[in-house]
């Protein structure tokens, strides 16, 4: 076996193994036509089985299948004899059904057993591609192949790794039992809203002389020179400011005392 397809199939086996439990040895369930076939083209089914397997492996065939063989007489008696070494896998069909039929029932529509399936039947083959996780082999011109991982079982795969990242069903169990405890959230009620405290002015108590701002201070300003301009006009002399005293320099006031 080329060392590429050897990897290939260690790596599909190791993922049956994690993903849909797979231990060895590994069942396999031969059918008729694949016994023949080893036969006559002289393979050593279970030597070539496990090497394609990467594993060891237990070869099984089931009552109906060997039951096939038994009817084509005595010149198929070697592939009888192949048949006979393997464990009988019982099927509890009374009277003995086509192989396909027989392999198909025992595997079911899930592979509970874990079976992997040998066949030459293209028909079987399709059919074991819709369950979830069954590896297929058959040989193709004396060369034993095992298919690549069928669409159900990606899909399958891929469901349980989401599955994985989730919470476990212990972990939900444990979930359900909190969530009940926790306090429904009390909305926090606003307080009526009011303007701005910052930009209100503030309560002067009775009987005390208020501090005037600076706005304030301005309108005073203001007002009194309104005032000033009446006066100009020939209004009451009273309310007349009083004239701003000068600084003379002392320099000046002496001059003035020498002159004087
Ligand atoms: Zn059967």
């Amino acid at each position: 076996m080329r060392q590429i397809r050897s990897k290939a199939y260690r790596k599909l086996m190791a993922m049956y193994c994690t993903s849909f439990g797979f231990r060895q040895p590994y069942q396999v369930l031969v059918d008729s036509e694949m016994c023949e076939t080893a036969v006559s083209q002289k393979i050593d089914l279970l030597a070539r089985m496990e090497s394609v397997l990467v594993g060891s492996v237990k070869m099984m065939i089931t009552q109906c299948c060997i039951h096939e063989l038994y009817i084509q007489g005595k010149s198929h008696q070697p592939a009888v004899d192949l048949a006979k070494s393997f464990e009988r896998r019982k099927c509890n069909h009374k009277e003995a059904i086509p192989g396909n039929e027989c392999i198909a029932s025992v595997m079911g529509e899930t592979n509970q057993h874990r079976y992997a399936v040998a066949t030459q039947s293209h028909p079987l083959r399709v059919n074991l591609r819709a369950i979830p996780g069954v590896p297929i082999v058959h040989i193709n011109r004396s060369v034993m192949v095992l298919e690549p991982a069928s669409d159900a079982t990606l899909q399958s795969k891929q469901r349980a790794e989401k599955d994985a990242l989730g919470p476990s069903t212990s972990e939900k169990a444990m979930l359900n039992a909190v969530t009940p405890q926790v306090e429904p959230v009390v909305k926090r009620k606003k307080a009526p809203k009011g303007p701005n405290p910052l930009s209100v002015k503030k309560k002067v108590p009775k009987g005390t002389v208020p501090v005037t701002t600076r706005v304030e201070k301005a309108d005073v300003r203001s007002k009194r020179k309104r005032e000033e301009a009446d006066d100009v006009d020939g209004a009451s002399v009273e309310a007349q400011p009083k004239p701003k005293r000068r600084r003379r320099h002392k320099a000046a006031s002496r001059l003035a005392e020498r002159s004087n």
